[in-house]
């Protein structure tokens, strides 16, 4: 199956009761049995539930992987693989990751004795000078928020083959439609799927997606043991989600090229992020892992003025100010003063999260309007 018909039907039957197309919210915490342990294949929703199995095998067909596993948040998904260590273990990070993903690193599992290294990875040499006889996870994120660096994914499959280590990707940027991790070699793919995978800014999730049986059923344990997982009701709206997964993001791509075009030839614009451009320093590798560029933009204006940055977003209309990203709103951010501003202007300046950058989540509506918007904004 092509991948435009995986997100429809992908891992999904009509329901066995009485042939529902869609899965049905099996809105239930416990099965009936008729003798212990005789049941229908579910006994307990922490441990299992159709509508959320219906869900799980969709982000597999997704990701072209055997096994799915879905959680309460982006954050519980990430939590359950470094679940997987143990004390004393390493982890080399991606420097420019999720601010969550930073907080959960540091503030809870480095006080469980894990150690995590936070280094540049667009050279994936660099990583290897990183990886010693503790090290048991790779953790990537590309491309990086806000900064829209790509990292090569293949190439560092290459390194943690060679290290014996795990490789994790956090496909949340990209979704399966641009970028398949495991088909380039990673172990573990993982998602927000609060963002694009969902796409209607109407529910928090998370995924992952392996092939190894062995780390599926070790992963599938943290799940039921730890119990973040996430209900029938969300499960059915992501389901619901996924089934336009591939004509959102085609429509996401095409919206974020016209914006990072438009922005491009701005006079008042400095610098325009987006992977597409051939001045971007990972256009190639970009070119290369991904189908197209994505819906994500990030701009800073000349002069660099906080108070400008702010009365930009402001002033948008179509464009809402706000978290978040992958629906088919389109929204704008103000790093410095949002998800970066816990971070020392010194410590944020070094990535370049300067105080004039913008962050846009470029949505779906008619590419004329969004450019308008942005034209009576930025003036
Ligand atoms: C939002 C996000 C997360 C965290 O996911 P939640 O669903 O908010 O817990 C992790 N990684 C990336 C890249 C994200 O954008």
């Amino acid at each position: 199956m092509k991948f435009n018909t995986k997100t429809i039907h992908g891992g999904q039957s009509p329901d066995p009761a009485y042939g529902a197309v869609m899965p049905p919210i099996y809105q239930t915490s416990t099965f009936a049995q008729t003798t212990p342990g005789g049941h229908k294949g579910f006994e307990y929703s922490r441990s299992g539930n159709p509508t959320r199995s219906a869900l799980e095998n969709a982000f597999a067909s997704i990701e072209n992987g055997e096994h799915g596993l879905a959680f309460g948040s982006g954050l519980a998904a990430i939590d359950a693989v470094i679940k997987l260590l143990e004390t004393g273990d390493e982890v080399v990070s991606t420097s420019d990751i999720y601010g969550g993903t930073y907080r959960l690193f540091t503030s809870i599992f480095e006080k469980f004795g894990i150690k995590f290294h936070f280094i540049g990875m667009e050279d994936a040499e660099n990583i290897e000078h990183y990886i010693n006889d503790k090290t048991k996870l790779i953790w990537v994120e590309t491309p990086t928020n806000p900064m829209m660096n790509v990292i090569d994914i293949k190439a560092t499959a290459a390194i943690a083959k060679k290290h014996k280590v795990l490789l994790a990707v956090d496909n949340t940027f990209a979704t399966p439609y641009l970028q398949q991790p495991l088909d380039l070699g990673a172990d573990i793919v993982m998602h927000s799927a609060t963002k694009y995978i969902g796409g209607h800014s109407d529910l928090i999730m998370g995924a992952l997606v392996v092939n190894d049986k062995d780390l599926a059923d070790r992963l599938y344990f943290i799940q039921n043991a730890s119990g973040a997982i996430c209900g029938p009701q969300d499960s059915f709206l992501a389901l619901r989600g996924i089934k336009t997964l591939h004509v959102r993001m085609q429509r996401h791509c095409e919206n974020g090229k016209a914006v990072a075009e438009y922005l491009n030839q701005h006079p008042k614009i400095e610098n325009v992020y987006w992977p597409g451009f051939e001045s971007h320093p990972n256009h190639e590798i970009a070119k290369a892992q991904m189908k197209d560029f994505g819906g994500m933009v990030s701009f800073t204006t000349k002069g660099n003025n906080y108070e400008e940055a702010i009365k930009i977003v402001e002033n948008l209309k179509v464009f809402t100010l706000a978290e978040s990203l992958g629906g088919v709103e389109s929204l704008a951010g103000h790093p410095a003063s949002m998800t970066h501003a816990s971070i020392p202007k010194e410590e944020r300046e070094k990535t370049g999260v300067v105080d004039s950058l913008i962050r846009l989540s470029v949505g779906i509506e008619d590419e004329d309007d969004l450019i308008a918007d942005l034209k009576q904004a930025i003036g």
